[in-house]
C-alpha cells in the first residue's frame, strides 16, 4: 500500500503573526515558515504504518509556493519515501487543494490520504473532507488511533462527547488529530539523505485543475487586546468580584 501524506507550509506556530498594514493579509516577508504541526503527526502516522509493515511507500505532496520544497524536505527528513510539489503562484484554497489531491490520487492509487486535520493559518478543517467527497471515498476526521488490518482502517474519533470508533475500507481519507502520536525528529543524517530523494513537480494546469480563487478577503485584522488580569488575595475577594462586578454569579 502507498500511503499520500499531504504537506502544509504554513507560519511557525511559534512566531507571532502579525496583520499587514494594509489589512490584505499577514505578514509573510522574512517569517519563519515550518511544515503544519497536524500535518507532522500525519508523516508520523504514515511512517509508522510502514514500520509496522502496512506500507511500502510513503509520499509527501505539498501545494504552494516554490519554497514549499522545504517542507517537502522535512517529511523527507523524517522519513518519507518520495515527495510531490504542485508548484502555485498563491496559496491555493482548500477546494484547489482538494482538486489538486484528487489528480494525484488518481495518479499514485494510495490505500489511505492521511491529513492533518487543521492548517494552523486558515483554520479551515475543509481539505480532507472535500477531497474523499471529490474522490466519493470515505473519511473519517480527528483520528486518535488508526489500526490498519488488510482491507479496513478501525479508526478512533475524536469527538465533543468522547471517543467514537469507525470502520473505513480501502482506500479512505483519515485526518489526524493531535493525540494521535509524537512526531519524531529528524536526524542530521536523515537531513542530509533528504536532499537525495525525489521529488516530481507539477503544475495545476499539468493536473488540468483551475485553481482560481472563489474567495475574496476582505479584510485581516488583529484581535483586540485583552485587558489586563488582577490579582485577588482570598476566594472571599474573587466571588465578591464576580458578583458585584462582573456581574456573572
Ligand atoms: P485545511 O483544510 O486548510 O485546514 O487543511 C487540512 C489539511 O489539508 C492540512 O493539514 C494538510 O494535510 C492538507 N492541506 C491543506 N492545504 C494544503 C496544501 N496547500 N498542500 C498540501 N496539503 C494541504
Amino acid at each position: 500500500m502507498k500511503i499520500l501524506v499531504p504537506v502544509k507550509r504554513v507560519i511557525d506556530a511559534n512566531v507571532k503573526v502579525r496583520v499587514k498594514s494594509d489589512q490584505s493579509g499577514v505578514e509573510l516577508a522574512n517569517i519563519k515558515m515550518a511544515m503544519n504541526p497536524f500535518c507532522e503527526i500525519a508523516v508520523e502516522e504514515a511512517l509508522r504504518m510502514k514500520e509496522a509493515g502496512h506500507a511500502d511507500e510513503v509520499i509527501v505532496v505539498s501545494a504552494g509556493v516554490a519554497q514549499a520544497q522545504e517542507t517537502l524536505r522535512t517529511g523527507l527528513a523524517m522519513g518519507a519515501d518520495r515527495g510531490i510539489l504542485i508548484e502555485c503562484e498563491n496559496d491555493p484554497e482548500p477546494l484547489a487543494v482538494a482538486k489538486l489531491l484528487k489528480a494525484i490520487c488518481e495518479k499514485e492509487e494510495p490505500g489511505v490520504v492521511l491529513l492533518g486535520k487543521q492548517a494552523i493559518d486558515g483554520d479551515n478543517n475543509q481539505t480532507g473532507q472535500m477531497l474523499a467527497g471529490l474522490l466519493g471515498w470515505a473519511v473519517a476526521t480527528f483520528a486518535s488511533r488508526i489500526e490498519v488490518s488488510d482491507d479496513t482502517f478501525r479508526v478512533t474519533r475524536e469527538i465533543d462527547g468522547g471517543l467514537e470508533a469507525v470502520k473505513t475500507p480501502r482506500p479512505s481519507v483519515i485526518t489526524v488529530d493531535l493525540r494521535l502520536n509524537e512526531p519524531r525528529y529528524a536526524s542530521l543524517p536523515n537531513i542530509m539523505k533528504a536532499k537525495k530523494k525525489q521529488v516530481d513537480k507539477y503544475t495545476p494546469a499539468d493536473l488540468g485543475v483551475d485553481i482560481s480563487p472563489r474567495l475574496e478577503i476582505l479584510k485581516v485584522v488583529e484581535p483586540p487586546a485583552r485587558d489586563a488580569g488582577v490579582k485577588v488575595s482570598s476566594a472571599a475577594e474573587l466571588v465578591d468580584k464576580l458578583k458585584n462586578e462582573a456581574k456573572v454569579i
